[in-house]
C-alpha cells in the first residue's frame, strides 16, 4: 500500500488526512484555521513520520497555480489577512521533503468525484459547492482546469429576481453575484435565520433555486459539462436539488437538447463518497505530484 498526505485547507478548518492509492482515508484530524504561525506546526506534526510519498493540498483561495510564476503555490488575495501571500506549498515541501500537489479546494473536490465518485465515468464535469461561499471546480479532459488563474465560478453575475427582498449583497465585491445572492450567509441575511431553519419555506427555496439554476445554465452553456455535482451545506436542504433541476431547465428554455439534459436527475446530482471528495481529491493531487516528479 502506498501512503499519501491530503490536506483540505479551509477558511475555518484544516482537514489533514492520510490516504492510499485507492482513495481510502486511513486517518484524519481537523485543526481550526488560525494564523499560519499557529496552524502550520500542528499540520506538519501530523504528516511527519508517516511515510507519505507526496502531499496534496486543496486550498481556499484565490491561489497561484501557475508553475512558472514566482508566487506559485501561494495563497494570494484571500480576505483571511494572515494567509495573504503565504507560500503554503513551499512551506510543506521544506518541512516534509516530499512532492506537493496543489489546487483549489473545489478543483480538488471535483477531482475526487472524477477519480472515485459520481463523475468517474465522464471526462468533463463540474463540482459546485454552495456553503459559506460558492465555489466551482472544473474538470476538463480528466484534469482540473486552471487557465489564466483558476475559475472563480462562485462570482458569476446573475440577474436579480425582482421580488428578492434582500437589500445589498452577501459579497463585498459584487452586487449580484451567485455567492452574494445564494451562499449560506446570504440566505441568512435575506431571511434573518440560518438556512437549516428555513425548511418548508417555499419562497426561500424557489428563489435559491432561481439563482443556482441561472448559474448552472451559464456553466452548461459555456463549459458543456457532461455532469454537474452539487455539494456544500446549503444543498443538504431537502427538495432543493429538484427545484434546481426545474429552474435550470427553465433557464435553458429547451435550447440544449442532449441525452444528458433530457434526464436531469442523472445530469445534476448530489455528492457521492460520503462527502469525502475534498480529501480524496487531495490524495489524487498527491499521487499526480509524485508521478510528475518521477518523469
Ligand atoms: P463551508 O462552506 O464553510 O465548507 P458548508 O459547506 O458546511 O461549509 O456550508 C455551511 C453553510 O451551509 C452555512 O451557511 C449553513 O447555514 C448552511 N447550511 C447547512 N445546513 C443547511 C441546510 N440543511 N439547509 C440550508 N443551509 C444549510
Ligand atoms: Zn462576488
Amino acid at each position: 500500500m502506498k501512503l499519501y498526505g491530503a490536506l483540505e485547507a479551509g477558511g475555518t478548518k484544516m482537514v489533514c488526512a492520510i490516504g492510499d492509492e485507492n482513495g481510502n482515508i486511513l486517518e484524519r484530524i481537523s485543526i481550526p484555521t488560525r494564523t499560519p504561525a499557529e496552524t502550520m506546526g500542528p499540520m506538519i506534526d501530523f504528516f511527519r513520520g508517516k511515510g507519505i510519498r507526496a502531499l496534496g493540498i486543496g486550498c481556499f483561495g484565490p491561489v497561484d497555480l501557475n508553475k512558472k510564476s514566482p508566487t506559485y503555490g501561494y495563497i494570494t488575495s484571500t480576505p483571511k489577512l494572515a494567509w495573504q501571500n503565504f507560500p503554503i506549498v513551499a512551506e510543506f515541501q521544506k518541512a516534509l521533503s516530499v512532492p506537493v500537489g496543489f489546487d483549489t479546494d473545489v478543483n480538488a473536490a471535483a477531482l475526487g468525484e472524477a477519480t472515485w465518485g459520481c463523475t468517474k465515468d465522464v471526462e468533463n464535469s463540474i463540482y459546485i459547492t454552495v456553503g459559506t461561499g460558492v465555489g466551482v471546480g472544473v474538470i476538463i479532459g480528466g484534469k482540473p482546469y486552471h487557465g489564466m488563474m483558476h475559475p472563480e465560478g462562485g462570482h458569476i453575475l446573475l440577474g436579480r429576481h425582482p421580488d428578492d427582498p434582500m437589500v445589498g449583497s452577501g459579497c463585498p465585491f459584487h452586487e449580484n453575484c451567485l455567492e452574494g445572492l445564494a451562499a449560506g450567509p446570504s440566505l441568512e441575511k435575506r431571511w434573518g435565520v440560518k438556512g437549516a431553519e428555513l425548511t418548508g419555506r417555499k419562497e426561500v427555496w424557489q428563489l435559491e433555486a432561481y439563482y443556482i439554476g441561472q448559474a448552472l445554465a451559464d456553466y452548461i452553456l459555456i463549459l458543456s459539462p457532461e455532469r454537474i455535482v452539487l455539494g456544500g451545506g446549503v444543498t443538504h436542504q431537502e427538495g432543493l436539488l429538484a427545484l434546481i433541476r426545474q429552474e435550470t431547465a427553465k433557464q435553458l428554455a429547451g435550447y440544449i437538447r442532449t441525452a444528458a439534459t433530457q434526464n436531469l436527475d442523472s445530469y445534476i446530482v448530489g455528492v457521492s463518497l460520503n462527502d469525502n471528495q475534498g480529501v480524496m481529491g487531495a490524495v489524487k493531487l498527491a499521487m499526480d505530484a509524485e508521478k510528475e516528479t518521477e518523469k
